[in-house]
């Protein structure tokens, strides 16, 4: 597969993450400039901005990501069960999948225990005012209500891990994207696609290459759909980003500026101090080199918000760039995507205790527990799609009795927020794969 001409564009032009970076600051500058300053005399923006927002930009933006959604249910069927078959063998893949388990555990359990320390220390709810908290819950109310009725939805722990296997795979597919389908969505899809690469390891191999040669196929098309529509990456996370500066503006970052930096802090340090540490000591490479191999797939993180739509480009760059065995790659990438997202877990965290400060609500260290752990397993059931963890935060504040309403308070930065968190768990999906990578490599 030639990924350089997929998605870097011409060879000596500028690399495609630079083009996405560029993308990024223009969108944004712009949105916040024209919010700024295209203002009507009452001293709100004007009509047209938004007209333009929503029928101009965001549909380019939203262009832009359809692209790349349309080919995510084939990719992860194909890379996970092309994955598993190479393995070849069952017991190897157990090790593999118990070796991706403790990473993904010890990593969201790090990434809780640093969001509840910090926000147990900065206490940012409790720097939010009366005004604010009205201000925001009466702009926010309606998206805040879609999101609460979503979450009701929401099953029981056990239902919920019963409906990890899927009664119809294809009805799983159909709604992964949009958190219509009856079971586990993704993680359905997921666990399908484990079994049948497994049986393909079971059957002789002179029926089972037919199916891994169209399986490859498959996947080697999607690739190129993806690569062609990273071409328009740049456009599209600029007109997204434009779409959401451009209405919203700065005035919520500034009224919950306590929250947006702790939250930014705390997946900072985690992205940057606990992988940094696992991937020198475990992975046994330079943190720094890491970082500059992975940037394109970083960004791809952050404008799009989405993990499900940046695995194509996790998959490719970390074959091209860090050399990842591609058996292991594929497997804990793809399954990484939906389940290991230790930004979203992060986040969770910090914003239900964030909510609990702003209602004055106190929770005892039995009620944080709780949180620690409705957080970490709310990183493996959230959708890797751009705001699929907030139904769940709902959730886990109707657990600890805090007025799910308050979400609406956290709506006009959650973007922002969702981008950071993202690029989190990305990250943590190549972490986990180069740790993983390197023990099987080692130890055989
Ligand atoms: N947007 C996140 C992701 O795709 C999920 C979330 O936290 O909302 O990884």
């Amino acid at each position: 597969m030639d990924s350089e001409s997929q998605s870097h564009g011409p060879k000596h032009g500028l690399g495609l993450h630079w083009k996405i970076l560029i993308g990024l600051a223009v969108g944004a500058v712009a949105g916040i400039l024209c919010n700024r300053f295209l203002r009507g005399i009452d001293g709100k923006p004007v009509e047209q901005l938004k007209f333009f927002a929503d029928n101009v930009a965001y549909p380019l933006g939203e262009i832009f990501l359809r692209l790349i959604f349309m080919v995510v249910v084939p990719l992860v069927f194909c890379a996970l069960t092309l994955g598993v078959a190479e393995i070849g063998d069952v017991r190897r893949l157990g090790r593999l999948g118990g070796r991706t388990l403790i990473m993904t555990l010890l990593f969201s359990t790090a990434s809780v225990l640093i969001g509840l320390a910090l926000a147990n220390t900065l206490q940012p709810g409790k720097a939010v005012s009366a005004e604010a908290t009205a201000m925001l819950r009466e702009r926010f109310a309606s998206q805040a209500n879609e999101k609460i009725s979503k979450a009701r939805e929401a099953k029981t722990p056990i239902q919920t891990i019963v409906e990890i296997i899927p009664r119809n795979p294809l009805q799983e597919a159909v709604g992964a994207l949009d958190g219509s389908s009856p079971g586990s969505g993704m993680l359905g899809v997921m666990f399908f696609s484990l079994c049948f690469g497994i049986a393909l390891t079971i059957i002789p191999p002179e029926r089972s290459r037919p199916v891994i040669d169209v399986l490859q196929g498959i996947y080697d098309a999607v690739m190129i759909i993806i690569g062609a529509a990273m071409r328009f990456a740049p456009i599209g996370v600029a007109a997204l980003i434009f779409s959401i500066t451009a209405v919203l503006g700065l005035q919520f970052f500034v009224a919950l500026s306590g929250y947006v930096i702790a939250v930014l802090a705390g997946l900072s340090i985690h992205m940057f101090i606990v992988y940094s540490l696992a991937i020198f000591f475990i992975a046994g490479r330079s943190p720094v080199a890491f970082f500059r191999d992975i940037l394109e797939v970083m960004l791809t993180a952050f404008g799009t918000s989405s993990s499900n739509a940046t695995l194509p480009t996790a998959l490719r760059v970390v074959e091209d760039k860090l050399h990842l065995d591609r058996k292991v790659s594929h497997f804990v990438l793809t399954i990484g995507s939906t389940a290991n997202q230790n930004g979203t877990a992060l986040y969770e965290g910090m914003t239900v205790l964030f909510l609990a400060q702003v209602f004055g609500v106190n929770l005892d260290w039995y009620q944080q527990f709780t949180v620690v752990i409705l957080s970490i397993l709310a990183g493996v059931g959230t959708a890797g799609v751009p705001g699929g963890s907030l139904p769940l935060v709902v959730l886990v504040l109707q657990t600890i009795n805090v007025p799910p309403e308050g979400i609406a308070l956290i709506m006009g930065v959650d973007r922002l927020l969702d981008m950071s968190r993202t690029t989190v768990n990305v990250v943590g999906d190549i972490a986990v794969a180069a740790c993983v990578d390197r023990w099987e490599r080692t130890s055989g």
